[in-house]
């Protein structure tokens, strides 16, 4: 599980995430949903660790890893840029973060074969990652973001470089591939679609903050604000 606590971010005079409470709850997949320039990246990224937070606590179950680095923490985070190393195949892409954990040679690309075919890449363990598509590399890195086991996934915009037919087809893929796996989910999006098609539970963001958390039909039915009426009304 991962709860944020009056988690506050300044950058000079500007306060990108101010006093945000949160709780996600284990397996559960959040969408973090808001116009942007509202401060989701910033707030994943301090779940993260690739950002400090002014003040606020950050726990991972009942761990308070605030001032910890990035791979002292069980997260891992997928971005929306691909990022594979070109000069490895799709499986050595994969099994990489693993070499860090120590893990050994076979028992590396045993997990790595295992969590391609979650992604259903498993016959594409021997390409090079320059061959895919936009749609098969994101499976990769995915992929490669899984292997490691994390208690959480961090996912920011992960599809919003796919054309709108495979982002389509990728949301069920995704919310499939989380049903398997069963990791908390913390998942960045401003396209209210995704998050409706994805979330378990779904947290509006405006401004920094959180305005309103709950189930998917409940946050549609029972919009708690104005902000929130009006950002589910704006149709795209
Ligand atoms: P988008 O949907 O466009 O990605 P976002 O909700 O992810 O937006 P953030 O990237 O978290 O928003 O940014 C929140 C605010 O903090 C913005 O006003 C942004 O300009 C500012 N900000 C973010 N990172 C920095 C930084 N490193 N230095 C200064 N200001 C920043
Ligand atoms: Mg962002």
């Amino acid at each position: 599980s991962v709860t944020l606590a009056d988690l506050t971010k300044e950058y000079g005079d500007l306060t990108a995430v101010d006093g945000l409470d949160l709780d996600v709850d284990d397996g559960e997949l959040l969408c973090l949903l808001g116009p942007s320039g509202c401060g989701k990246s910033t707030t994943l990224r301090m779940l993260g660790g690739l950002e400090t937070p002014t003040d606020g606590d950050v726990y991972i179950g009942d761990d308070r890893v605030t001032d910890e680095p990035p791979y002292e923490r069980d997260t891992s985070m997928v971005f929306q840029s691909w990022a594979l190393f070109p000069h490895k195949s799709v499986i050595e892409n994969v099994a990489f973060g693993l070499k860090m954990d120590g893990v050994g040679e076979a028992a590396r690309r045993e997990r790595a074969r295992d969590v391609l075919d979650v992604v259903e890449m498993g016959e594409f363990a021997d390409a090079d990652p320059e061959d895919l598509s936009g749609g098969q590399k994101q499976r990769v890195a995915l992929a490669r973001s899984l292997a490691i086991e994390p208690d959480v996934l961090l996912l920011d915009e992960p599809l919003s470089n796919l054309d709108k037919r495979l982002r389509e087809q990728m949301q069920l893929e995704l919310r499939n591939i989380h049903d398997e796996v069963e990791t908390t989910f913390v998942h960045v999006t401003h396209d209210q679609n995704e998050a409706f098609t994805l979330a378990d539970s779904i947290a509006i963001m405006n401004d920094g903050d959180v305005e309103q958390v709950g189930e998917p039909r409940e946050v549609y039915d029972d919009p708690v604000s104005l902000f929130v009426e009006e950002f589910l009304g704006d149709t795209n």
